[in-house]
């Protein structure tokens, strides 16, 4: 499917992928922007090994898009496609608007200028917190869950559950289901205790 690199797998330019993925038809409702629309289509995308819980990023400086390798497997083609669009339209928009318009009104405009909904937020579920979390922590009063994608540096002992409190929310250790390579920021959220124990 492409070359395989130290930072990611290859998967061709913007243009050549979005043939290959059936949706060049798509992005060219984007003809409208010109050079921004040219230069999108020749950006870089790369499949990384290394994402996890990301479904996709695009660096308009480097003119490139990271796709997360889980979308591309089979019967996920309509979240591939979706992510795609939507880091094209990043593409498209800061170079529109020579700036970094992150999901503002101008990338907006870029998304439904592509016919996709202007959503930020995926919902995935091979892609979720749960799913690759190394460390797992769980209230012993509520059950609630806080997942870290990887080793927090606290300790469960030095922290408490953000629903039930630092007297009631003692948080306890779940055992993970498996061991993963992870390596992105902390996703939980549980809050830090004021005093020591
Ligand atoms: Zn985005
Ligand atoms: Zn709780």
């Amino acid at each position: 499917m492409g070359r395989k690199n130290s930072r990611g797998h290859l998967l061709g330019t913007v243009e050549a992928v979005a043939a290959r993925w059936d949706v060049m038809e798509r992005l060219a409702l984007a003809f409208s922007l010109g050079p921004a629309y040219e230069a999108c289509l020749a950006a870089t995308v790369e499949g990384s090994p290394r994402s996890k819980i990301q479904a996709g990023s695009a660096n308009t400086e480097l003119r490139k898009i990271t796709l997360n390798l889980a979308l591309l497997e089979p019967g996920r083609e309509p979240d591939r496609n979706a992510t795609f669009l939507h880091e094209c339209a990043h593409l498209l928009a800061d170079l529109a608007h020579r700036r970094n318009c992150r999901h503002g009104k101008r990338w907006k405009q870029v998304m439904e200028l592509l016919g996709e909904a202007p959503l930020v937020n995926h919902d995935l579920a091979y892609l979720s917190p749960k799913l690759h979390a190394r460390v797992t922590w769980a209230c012993m009063a509520c059950g609630e869950e806080y997942h870290y994608v990887r080793k927090p540096r606290r300790r469960p002992q030095d922290c408490y559950c953000r629903h039930c409190g630092p007297r009631r929310g003692r948080l306890r250790v779940v055992e993970p289901p498996r061991q993963l390579e992870l390596d992105l920021p902390l996703m939980g959220t549980a809050e830090k205790k004021a005093a020591g124990f």
